[in-house]
């Protein structure tokens, strides 16, 4: 990305502060007439913005995501709880009482589930009741009535 800032770019680092309330502002009117948050067009069916916005948006919306999932894993410790793999890319986090269904079913999203952990986490008081697993112990616990094999191997 380059330093250089466009005019636009510059107009909106003084106006910081007062673009943020207009944005929020003209954000919430959207959402209240059910036009697209980003363009005020037609937004896709049941969602709140169009397919174009959307797709423009999913750069920064994986960015973020991936901010905040890597701030649950490294106060989880990342690594699996179980065998302690450390490969991120195998580690899902666990709900230790299988009460996932349920607790996620409070979130309307799995990004909504994460900022809610995230959250919880920043503010000193994480939620308990979760941890880091591997997919291979994960599974092997489903599989195992909810012990993972290496429990018994040990
Ligand atoms: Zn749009
Ligand atoms: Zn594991
Ligand atoms: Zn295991």
């Amino acid at each position: 990305m380059s330093a250089k800032l466009n005019a636009k770019q510059r107009w909106q680092r003084r106006h910081k502060k007062y673009f943020a309330e207009w944005a929020a502002k003209n954000y919430h009117k959207r959402v209240v007439n059910g036009v697209c948050t980003g363009c005020g067009k037609a937004p896709r069916p049941g969602l709140r913005t169009c397919q174009q916005c959307y797709d423009r948006s999913l750069p920064s919306i994986r960015k973020y995501r991936r901010k905040v999932v890597a701030s649950i894993y490294e106060f989880y410790g990342n690594r699996c709880s179980c065998c302690g793999e450390s490969c991120l890319k195998f580690l899902t986090l666990d709900h230790i009482n299988n009460d996932g269904q349920a607790d996620r079913g409070r979130f309307t999203s799995e990004m909504n589930f994460y900022i809610h952990v995230a959250t919880q986490i920043k503010e000193g008081n994480p939620s308990i009741g979760l941890r880091l697993l591997c997919y291979n112990c994960n599974c092997g616990r489903s599989r195992n009535g909810g012990i993972c094999p290496h429990k018994e191997i040990a």
